[in-house]
């Protein structure tokens, strides 16, 4: 079997405390199982590194990022640099450059989790466009310091774009078994951008006939991840929607403690990256407080990613199983156990499950 080459950046805050917990989950699993081969090597490219270089990673970087297999990357952001300079200096160029243009995010209310909005089962992922819409560094201000200062911010909104986004949507939900995918649109409102996104979103539907299309406005749609969770399959969304989307739900399933993503490159053309969607958590960090499972869970979209189904899987019965007997929580969980006691209650954890599973 070959070998998966595995880039770790750390970053800033309480990445660097809760990838140490996800790379010792990781090295645990390699030395349980040998036929999962994994190399990691751990890049420092942080705000710490743009204070000492004037830069957030070498010049380099991307051409030596490209020849691995994935990346698992912590979170960054730091007081002392502004938050754009970390995100488009760091984050945006490695998602452009590996065409990362899907960002996945799984919505599942975990065993031993309970939702206060609803008693049913959640478990839905929301697709998010992550390559252009309306992030981009396109626009102008004029006038400034003026009264009749004006800022331009311009959404792109590409027809190749929005299909890619909506394919990669419907053919998780065939995949997976669900029925339907909800598009999230402003169509009433933006007229422009958003009607695009709905006619390439309802074109490759039509590709689909087994699998229902729902659009929701997003303000409504915000609303309806509160009042019902439990109903949504795949929801598909741009750039900036797909982001509130992305926290909202994680609110509702446990808060960000609990929420992973995968920025993938479907085609595998370059490497992906996982991540968990919180930042680097300024308010707690150096507490050794942060809950590791997001990154934790990051790691086993990647091994799932890497074709290892069968580990990710051990992972989280794992999570579960420490969620379920509550003895140890982080603060965010209301317990009072700290990132590393709860990255060993999981490790014990997938001890137990693979020697079991070994019948040892
Ligand atoms: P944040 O996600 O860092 O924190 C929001 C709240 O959630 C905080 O109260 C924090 O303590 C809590 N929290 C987050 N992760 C947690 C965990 N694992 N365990 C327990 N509690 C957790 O978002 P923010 O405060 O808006 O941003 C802080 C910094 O992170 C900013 O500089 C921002 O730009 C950056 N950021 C980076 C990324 C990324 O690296 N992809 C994502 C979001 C924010
Ligand atoms: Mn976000």
């Amino acid at each position: 079997m070959t070998s998966h080459r595995i880039a770790v950046l750390p970053g800033d805050g309480i990445g660097p405390e809760v990838m140490k917990e996800a790379v010792k989950v990781l090295e645990l699993l390699k030395k349980l199982d040998p036929s999962l081969k994994i190399e990691f090597d751990t890049f420092d490219w942080s705000s710490e590194y743009y204070l000492r270089h004037g830069k957030m990673m070498p010049e380099d970087a991307l051409d030596t990022l490209k020849e691995y297999d994935a990346i698992l990357f912590g979170a960054i952001g730091d007081k002392r640099v502004p938050d754009d300079v970390t995100v488009w200096e760091l984050i945006m160029p490695i998602r452009k450059k590996f065409k990362q243009y899907i960002n996945l995010r799984p919505v599942k209310l975990l065993k031993g989790v309970s939702c206060r909005f609803t008693d049913e089962d959640i478990d839905f992922v929301i697709v998010r466009e992550n390559a252009e819409g309306e992030y981009s560094n396109s626009g102008g201000r004029l006038y400034q310091g003026l009264d009749q200062e004006i800022a331009v911010q311009n959404t792109i909104i590409t027809r190749t774009g929005t299909e890619k986004a909506a394919r990669f949507a419907f053919e998780y939900a065939k995949k997976h078994g669900k029925g339907t995918v909800t598009s999230a649109t402003k169509s009433n409102a933006i007229i422009h951008s958003m009607k695009l996104w709905d006619e390439a979103v309802r074109e490759v539907g039509q590709k689909f006939q087994a699998i229902n299309l729902q659009s929701y406005y997003i303000d409504a749609l915000a609303a309806y991840f509160v009042s019902k969770p439990e109903e949504f399959e795949v929801v598909v969304a741009s750039n900036l929607f797909g982001d509130i989307l992305s926290d909202l739900g994680s609110a509702v399933v446990g808060g960000l403690g609990l929420s992973p993503s995968a920025n993938l490159n479907p085609e595998g053309e370059f490497p992906s990256m996982f991540e968990p969607v919180h930042g680097s958590a300024p308010d707690i960090a150096g507490k050794g407080i942060a809950n590791p499972i997001a990154q934790i869970w990051s790691a086993a979209l990647m091994l799932e990613h890497l074709g290892r189904k069968d580990l990710a899987a051990v992972i989280m019965e794992s999570i579960e199983q420490v969620l379920v007997q509550k003895e140890v929580q982080t603060p965010d969980l209301g317990g009072n156990a700290t990132t590393s006691e709860m990255g060993s209650a999981i490790r014990d954890a997938i001890q137990q499950l693979l020697l079991v599973k070994e019948g040892r």
